[in-house]
């Protein structure tokens, strides 16, 4: 069965963490061990996972794309949102994660974020957990 967590973002470039989210949607299926996807059907958002512990990695992260890849630029597409399409497709649109006695395997300082670089806006990102053998 395919689940979705929805996140309403705050602006223009953010990371939401969106860890117990998955985390829960993995307890209510039962599944104790198997495979997590997670896929972000947009174009300017996307997914990724890392330290969750200090906010300032995120900040470094975020103000980093946006050193790299400005809003504005030698952009054609009309829209005017080209700076985001481009780090959605660096940053990527989905991940796996194993899940083991029910739990997602992640480490220590690892978290999973949505990555937001056009809002705000409503976001979700589509889970399908699948079980070993
Ligand atoms: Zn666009």
């Amino acid at each position: 069965m395919l689940r979705y967590v929805n996140v309403r973002t705050k602006n223009r470039t953010e990371f939401v963490d969106i860890t117990h989210d998955i985390q829960n949607i993995v307890t209510e299926s039962g599944i104790m061990n198997g495979l997590c996807y997670l896929y972000v059907p947009h174009t300017t958002a996307a997914i990724t996972i890392n330290e969750g512990a200090d906010p300032s990695v995120q900040r470094d992260i975020q103000a980093t794309l946006i050193k790299l890849i400005p809003f504005d630029g030698d952009y054609h597409h009309r829209e005017g949102n080209s700076s985001a399409h481009i780090k959605s497709t660096i940053v990527g649109i989905s991940k796996v994660v194993f899940i083991e006695d029910g739990r997602l395997v992640l480490g220590t300082w690892q978290s999973i974020y949505l990555c937001e670089f056009d809002g705000p806006r409503h976001r979700r990102i589509a889970i399908k957990i699948v079980k070993d053998g």
